[in-house]
């Protein structure tokens, strides 16, 4: 059974001045496995959006069915969305929406006053989950003291730092130079493969696509086409050790490969 299930989604907005209707999504079928890193690409006004904050129970559908592990989240109510929200879901952001008064590990800690987790292993998590993103020198810093780069990796940190079935991300790189971009992409990926989390990522960007396992193109709120690149990424990736240096009980089998993991 997959993760997420979207089946016959549609949405149309109805404008507040003059009522006009605009159908942003029609149709929109797909689904994705658990730990699976999935990107939706498509161009500014396909839709990208509309869809992940829809699946991230932030809108309401106009036709359809949004699943999580089985439960329906398109017929929940305002208390199951919230608790949805808290519990199951992170959300990376493209300009970091991070809480400027507050220091890196504050703003990671966050997340986790809604789960009654005590000050001091709100503490310790947050910590711990920046030295995993690389600013294990930074905790004590305020957004304006870091770069846009640290800055997202303090919101990843947000996100996985409760350790949610999706994190959904919406242009997480959208204002960050190459070397950077590559640096978060590589982040995104290692989080799927070693926490097993499920992460859907928005963009324009259809070279980003080369870090996932699949790739969805939307054009005018319709899938035009779902590629499933999750063998052919883990054969293209080498293992990080060359053979040769590998201890001999390690063994890559076509299960490992497919599972994406290269065996290191
Ligand atoms: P993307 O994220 O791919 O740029 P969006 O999901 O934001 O696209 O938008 C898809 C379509 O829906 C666009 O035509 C956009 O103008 C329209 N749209 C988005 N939000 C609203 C809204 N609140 N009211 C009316 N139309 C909207």
């Amino acid at each position: 059974m997959p993760l997420l299930e979207v089946t016959n989604l549609k949405k149309i907005y109805t404008t507040r001045f003059g009522g006009n209707k605009v159908q942003a999504l029609s149709n929109v079928n797909f689904s994705v496995e658990k730990g699976e890193f999935c990107v939706i690409v498509g161009a500014s006004g396909a839709g990208k959006t509309t869809i992940l904050n829809i699946l991230g129970g932030m809108d309401t559908l106009t036709n359809g069915q949004v699943f999580l592990d089985g439960q329906e989240i398109s017929n929940y109510d305002k208390k199951q969305l919230t608790s949805y929200r808290r519990f199951d879901i992170g959300f990376v952001f493209q300009s970091y929406n991070l809480i400027q008064g507050m220091t890196a590990v504050e703003n990671v800690a966050m997340p986790l006053m809604f789960r009654r987790v005590s000050r001091k292993k709100r503490e310790e998590a947050a910590r711990e989950m920046l030295k995993q993103v690389g600013l294990g020198e930074r905790m004590d810093h305020r957004p304006n003291e870091m770069s846009g780069g640290q800055q997202q990796r303090v919101g990843i940190a947000r996100a996985f730092v409760t350790n949610p079935e999706v994190v959904f991300a919406d242009e997480p790189t959208g204002n960050l130079d190459t070397k950077t971009t590559k640096e978060v992409m590589e982040m995104f990926l290692r989080f799927a493969r070693e926490k097993g989390t499920t992460i859907i990522l928005v963009t324009h960007d259809r070279s980003l696509a080369e870090y996932c396992d699949r790739i969805v193109t939307i054009s005018d709120g319709r899938i035009i086409s779902n590629e499933d690149h999750r063998h052919a990424k883990a054969i293209q990736d080498p293992p990080a050790a060359p053979a040769e240096e590998l201890p001999e009980k390690l063994h890559f089998t076509d299960n490992t490969l497919a599972a994406g993991q290269g065996g290191v």
